[in-house]
């Protein structure tokens, strides 16, 4: 349940209402947006009687919340939140745009990218240190080492990185090294994972499970932010239908209909959703046009040699080409890139 305040209502009648709310059981989340400031249930709203509330002075109204996430919702947080990564904003009208290879594989390799995607205006640096393959005779990652070199590139090129976590264990190296921890697709609902990111407070990336719904993808977002972390930032990464041309099938319109329930941040991953690079420029135009708020787009400086991923994987060339025509995209959608 959520009570709306009228334009103007005192601090007196704020904490009236507050307290009304909470001696009906809950615990109250208190949204001050540009336009309306709204109280938030927490919790079991069954002690709450709508009726009474909304007689309060200085409540406008009082609404049902039917949908099972309560922090990720909208209705709880009308105003699009922008999320702090290490300096750079995800959610703002500016566009932000991850890019780096799949998986870090050397100080060459993640130095040399860095420093290209930088000069192509991406706003963060991507690579994966841990990675979750399919086959345990794949490349897994460098681990540590990988996150290190990671740690240098961002000191090297200035722009804050992102990284996948599998596992706990690594939390406390991630909180140390790390500006934005990625939740994969395979971890989506790993349940015990999301509440541990949950107590920390730095931002997560939380990609779209496989085969997830919008909202299982919501509620693993609720998971986190129930945790009392906020900074949480949704990926659409393609999800799995029918199709095998594509590695999955992009589900643009979740962009819309997650802005539309929910106030967190969205971005299009067109790399994992193709399987394709060349693909990759058009789907992520597609994806500015739909109205996400920034892409992660995978570049490797010698995509045929990559050891992770080459085949949906962008040259830094070819990606300071599709930087260069989503400028003029985005300010035709209202945005800045
Ligand atoms: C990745 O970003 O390299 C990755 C493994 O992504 P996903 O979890 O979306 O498959
Ligand atoms: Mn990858």
């Amino acid at each position: 349940m959520v009570v709306i305040m009228k334009h103007g209502f005192t601090p007196e009648q704020l904490d009236q209402a507050v307290q009304a709310m909470e001696a009906g059981g809950v615990r109250v989340m208190v949204s001050k947006g540009s336009e309306t400031t709204i109280l938030g249930a927490e919790g079991d709203a069954g002690g709450l009687n709508q009726e009474t509330l909304a007689q309060l002075p200085g409540v406008e109204r009082v609404m049902q919340v039917s949908e099972p996430y309560k922090k990720a919702n909208r209705k709880y947080h009308p105003d699009d939140s922008v999320i702090d990564i290490g300096g750079v904003s995800i959610g703002g009208k500016k566009l932000a745009v991850i890019a780096g290879p799949c998986s870090v594989e050397s100080e060459e390799q993640i130095l040399e990218v860095a420093q290209s995607v930088r000069q192509s205006g991406a706003a963060a640096l991507r690579g994966g240190a841990y990675k979750p393959r399919t086959s345990p005779y794949a490349f897994q990652g460098k681990g540590v080492e990988g996150v290190l070199l990671l740690d240098e590139a961002r000191k090297a090129a200035g722009l804050p990185i992102v990284s996948e976590l599998m596992s706990a264990d690594q939390l406390p190296l991630f909180e140390e090294a790390v500006d934005v921890i990625q939740i994969g697709a395979r971890n989506m609902q790993n349940f015990d994972l999301l509440k541990k990111v949950g107590r920390t407070n730095k931002p997560i990336l939380l990609k779209r499970g496989l085969s997830s719904t919008i909202e299982e993808w919501l509620m693993s977002a609720e998971y986190i932010m129930a945790g009392g972390n906020p900074n949480v930032i949704l990926c659409e990464r393609g999800i799995r239908t029918f199709e095998t041309y594509t590695r999955n099938t992009l589900d643009l319109s979740a962009v819309l209909a997650v802005k539309r329930q929910s106030h967190l941040p969205v971005v299009v991953d067109p790399s994992h959703a193709c399987g394709k690079a060349w693909m990759v420029e058009r789907m992520a135009m597609a994806a500015v046009a739909a109205g996400a708020d920034g892409l992660i787009i995978e570049v490797h400086n010698n995509p045929s040699r990559a050891l992770c991923d080459g085949a949906q994987s962008v040259t830094p060339d070819e990606f300071g080409a599709m930087m260069d025509k989503l400028r003029p995209l985005a300010a035709c959608v209202g945005r800045e890139l």
